[in-house]
């Protein structure tokens, strides 16, 4: 820092100036704290918590339904996580209106299930759609550090820091630590055992109500900060309660089923305990119990502090194609962008997307194999194809199979293909537009020809010159369909030549039949 010579001390507002200079020099690149990892969108906006924030007007159905169209499967996880989260921001709304119940119990969730099945989407998936800040830490990393405590409570720091420095809603924030059992104190043979204590313990103080300093005593800039902020009178709020942050904690929890097989087993015996020996260990955990999780190696105390439970289970390569499919966070979209940068159209056809499916599903990651096998599948032609005359290509079965002999042939053969990939784009255009609005279009041979010929003399992508031209449709056919419940379109030459006019004169006929009906 350079502090000017002058014959006058430096005011306090010229030294905040230099040492917020100072800082942001210093520490502009500086990383996350260990053990964190970004949310998702939502959170960037600078703006204060007001008591409209907690006008929480969500039911359970549509949170479920919001979530349904980003997470497959999972839908009994679906029906709990949204009635408890729901719980739990109304308690929150009434708390904020001084009329909560005194002894409520916080609906803090134990998710239990593989890796890579949708736990971490759904709570930042709901964080999204609430609009609340959300962090994810690991508790592995806790319990290998010596400063335990400090790094738990710096999860709740970072809330403060997704919520732009707004402590009011960092308050009302979701907290979700991954790798819970690791935790657990029965992993004696980890040497875990006293750590492992240690942040149950310190846990479980945050999930109860504590007080955590905005500035951690281990972070000197704050320190200064906060120093700097007091001597210039300046006082906002120093401490984050922990009160109504909602904790989630996550694990696969491997072995636990064992423990419930045993009790359930244990249980029935001089009783009709047929059937129940037979069920998989999936279908076992759906019965934990309490004591089960204590068994696992935590405190009931802890455990207590925990009282909803959540079961994902495994995706089947079934799954992992709807997932690609119809999943509106699928990263196939991705995909298509990231070749779409270099003008080229990727179509993924569904025997390609079944057979990265399959592959997927052989990596045991659940949803997390997908990119490692479409990773691995499309670099070649990430590679390649950007500096080719290759502008549109379907991804087959073959493709995935044999990408490097695939992309080879792609770029021997592009002239011959172009047109007839260009057709099927055509068809995906309709397909989406389905997805999208409702509407089913068919397009006629000679208007899907007519497009091909329209996009590649134009040199753009095929589904951006259907989308330019058909921009309105979903309007008109709106309606169209409340006048007379068509949905479905036969796409001609004459729309392909002219959409808005022939869409227009398509919601004047349907308007006359609405009349006449009268
Ligand atoms: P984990 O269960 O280990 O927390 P994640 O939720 O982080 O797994 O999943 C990793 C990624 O895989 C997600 O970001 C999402 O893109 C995808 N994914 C996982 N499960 C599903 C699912 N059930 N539906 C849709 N996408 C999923």
């Amino acid at each position: 820092m350079q502090v000017r010579a002058s014959n006058h001390p430096t005011s306090p507002e010229e030294f905040q100036r230099q040492l917020a200079e100072f800082m942001r020099n210093q520490f502009q690149n500086e990383p996350a704290p260990a053990g964190t990892e970004p949310s998702g969108q939502g959170e960037s906006q600078r703006r204060k918590t007001t008591a409209d924030d907690f006008a929480f007007q969500h039911k359970p159905q549509d949170v479920k339904a919001y979530l349904d169209r980003y997470v497959i499967k999972q839908d009994e996880a679906k029906k709990v996580l949204s009635v408890a989260l729901c719980d739990h921001y109304h308690h929150v709304r009434l708390a904020f209106e001084g009329k909560a119940t005194p002894n409520y119990t916080k609906q803090n969730i134990i998710l239990v299930g593989p890796t890579g099945v949708g736990k971490t989407y759904l709570i930042r998936s709901i964080a999204d759609l609430i609009g609340v800040p959300f962090v994810k830490g690991d508790a592995t990393k806790f319990s290998e550090t010596g400063y335990v405590g400090g790094d738990v409570e710096d999860l709740v720091r970072d809330l403060v820091r997704k919520a732009d420095g707004d402590v009011a809603r960092a308050q009302y924030g979701i907290i979700y630590i991954d790798e819970i059992d690791k935790i657990a104190a029965a992993s004696t043979m980890n040497g875990r055992d006293v750590s492992g204590r240690g942040v149950q313990t310190n846990l479980l103080k945050l999930m109860e109500e504590t007080e955590v300093p905005v500035r951690a005593p281990h972070d000197i800039a704050g320190q200064i900060q906060a120093m700097m902020e007091m001597t210039r009178g300046k006082k906002g709020p120093s401490i984050i309660n922990t009160k109504h942050i909602l904790f989630i904690v996550s694990g696969a929890f491997d072995g636990l089923e064992k423990i419930v097989r045993r009790r359930v087993r244990e249980a029935v015996i001089g009783f009709a305990a047929k059937g129940r020996g037979a069920e998989d260990d999936e279908a076992m955990l759906e019965h934990v119990q309490t004591k089960d999780f204590i068994e696992f190696g935590f405190e009931p105390e802890f455990i207590g502090r925990l009282p909803v439970r959540v079961v994902c289970r495994q995706l089947n390569t079934d799954d992992l194609f709807h997932i690609l499919k119809t999943s509106e966070g699928s990263i196939i979209k991705q995909y298509e962008q990231d070749f779409a940068a270099y003008g080229i159209e990727a179509m993924f056809q569904d025997d390609g997307l079944k057979r990265i499916a399959e592959l997927a599903a052989e990596e045991q990651t659940g949803a997390r194999g997908l990119m490692t096998v479409s990773e691995r599948v499309l670099r070649p032609l990430k590679f390649e194809l950007p500096s080719t005359a290759v502008r549109r290509f379907v991804v087959t079965r073959e493709l995935v199979e044999s990408p490097e002999k695939e992309l080879k042939k792609l770029i021997a053969e592009h002239k011959t293909d172009e047109t007839s990939v260009a057709r099927r784009l055509v068809d995906d255009f309709a397909r989406r537009f389905e997805q999208e609005h409702g509407f089913t279009l068919r397009f006629s041979e000679e208007a899907a020809a007519l497009l091909v010929a329209g996009a590649l003399a134009a040199g753009q992508p095929v589904r951006d010159f259907c989308a330019a031209k058909f921009k309105d449709y979903q309007f008109g056919l709106k309606l169209i369909a409340q006048n007379t419940g068509q949905k479905e379109f036969t796409i001609g030459p004459d729309a392909v030549g002219a959409p808005d006019q022939v869409l227009s004169q398509w919601v004047v006929a349907s308007y006359r039949e609405e009349a006449q009906k009268r």
